[in-house]
């Protein structure tokens, strides 16, 4: 596995050159686009990894997974009522389907549906801190790291440029489709995006959804099978927004990527691979994480087409 990751990233590295890092989130913007890591973690609690596989990045939407599997636990399919599981084809940020499909945003994993994912966490009245606090225990818990934590100048950075993501919260609201002020929704959603995790604190806290929702190692049961079932159906529809299609034809992976330029892949049966590369393509995926995850398959066979 070790050689696989090592060769994976060789073929990838020429690949950064292709995307540019996201910079409409002026923190995110100052990450050098020559990082390149990748990590694996299996039912062994073995983790490999290599190149700048240990270096803490901005885990953006990846967040978005997690606090769905948090939020399915706490409403349950009354979920489903608030949020699509299509594929959008539209931009994460995009605001025009909301407008004909009355607020119910196409799936969980663009940002208005993660808001809404957020809003129902926090429940009617609920705390957003509480919420935060819930999805840091988890990741903690599963990356086996106490010292998983949002990267507070992220946050800041991410609100001030919000207008866009406050746009769509307050399309939503004007629906009814959020139970929240907006200020607390998107504070909450500014606050889980700037979760900072290596490639591999992240692929060992992605693990259990390979696993039918448990722990490989510990036997915890994270979320029933037919949960973590669902949750990467969503991801390999959903995961990429416009570009959801083009991995599941190059990698063939339920799969989430981030505009801090991570990618959690999950491998049913095997465990899940992080990557990690700041450069973009136009849709908001890591060039070069993704094509370090196309050359894993190509070695491992484990699409899930195969
Ligand atoms: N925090 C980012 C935003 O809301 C998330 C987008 C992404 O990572 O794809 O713009």
């Amino acid at each position: 596995m070790q050689q696989i990751l090592t060769e994976a990233l060789a073929v990838a590295a020429p690949r950064r050159a292709e995307g540019k890092v996201a910079d409409y989130i002026p923190a995110l913007a100052r990450v050098s686009p020559d990082r390149l890591g990748i990590a694996f973690a299996g039912a062994d609690g073995v983790v490999h990894g290599a190149g700048d596989c240990d270096e803490p990045f901005s885990i953006q939407s990846i967040s978005k997974i997690f606090m769905l599997a948090l939020a399915l636990e706490r409403v349950g399919v009354d979920l489903w009522r608030r949020v699509g599981r299509e594929p959008s084809g539209g931009a994460f940020n995009s605001i025009v389907q909301l407008e004909s499909e009355q607020g119910i945003p196409r799936n969980p994993l663009i940002n208005p549906g993660a808001i809404v994912v957020t809003d129902a966490l926090i429940g009617e009245q609920g705390s957003a801190d509480a919420a935060i606090e819930a999805l840091l225990a988890l990741l903690r818990a599963q990356s086996g790291d106490p010292s998983v934590a949002v990267d507070e100048e992220v946050a800041a950075s991410e609100s001030e440029t919000g207008a866009r993501n406050r746009s769509l919260a307050w399309f939503m609201k004007n629906f009814g489709n959020l139970a929240n002020p907006v200020e607390i929704a998107v504070g909450a959603y500014f606050r889980q995006c700037a979760v900072a995790m290596s490639c591999r604190q992240l692929a060992r806290a992605g693990r259990f959804l390979a696993f039918d929702g448990r722990n490989p190692e510990t036997g915890e049961v994270v979320c029933p099978p037919h949960r973590a079932r669902r949750i990467n159906s969503v991801m390999m529809l959903c995961g990429h927004y416009d570009n959801s299609g083009e991995f599941a034809f190059r990698v063939g992976l339920p799969g989430k990527s981030g505009v801090g330029g991570g990618i959690l892949a999950i491998a049913p049966g095997h465990g899940a691979l992080a990557a990690w590369s700041p450069a973009l393509n136009d849709s908001g995926t890591s060039a070069a994480g993704a094509a370090a995850l196309e050359a894993v398959v190509d070695r491992t066979g484990w699409s899930v087409f195969f």
